[in-house]
């Protein structure tokens, strides 16, 4: 699971309404897949993401590339570091825990498995 991808996750556990999202990563296996630097895709997808969750998980996985706060500038460098936390960071194994009910949703081979039991949706 790239972090792109976690950022856009949150539990759907059946009545899980509040602190579910971000999901935190734990007991995380990393790899990094490269992948080819598009600087406009990049600058495209940063409307689209949540600074706060994804500075936040990158940084409970030990990436310190990102600045806490989103500047207002957009540098090449900034891009670059986008780039690579969010599009070529990937959680191989591992688990996405709800802070909010406390769901579990397994990381195996880089697929996050988003399946609910009968009981939870
Ligand atoms: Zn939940």
């Amino acid at each position: 699971m790239r972090l792109i991808t976690h950022n856009m996750l949150q539990c759907h556990v059946k009545g899980c309404t509040t602190n579910n999202f971000p999901l935190q990563i734990q007991d995380a296996e990393l790899e990094t897949l490269e992948a080819e630097f598009n600087p406009g895709f990049v600058q495209r997808l940063i409307p689209k993401l949540h600074w706060g969750a994804l500075y936040h998980t990158a940084v409970s996985l030990g990436i310190e590339d990102l600045p806490e706060q989103m500047p207002e500038e957009v540098t090449e460098d900034l891009l670059r570091a986008i780039h690579k936390v969010a599009l070529e960071t990937r959680v191989k194994e591992g688990k996405a825990v709800c802070l909010g009910c406390g769901h579990v949703y397994p990381i195996s081979n880089g697929i996050p498995n988003m399946l609910l039991q009968d009981n939870e949706v």
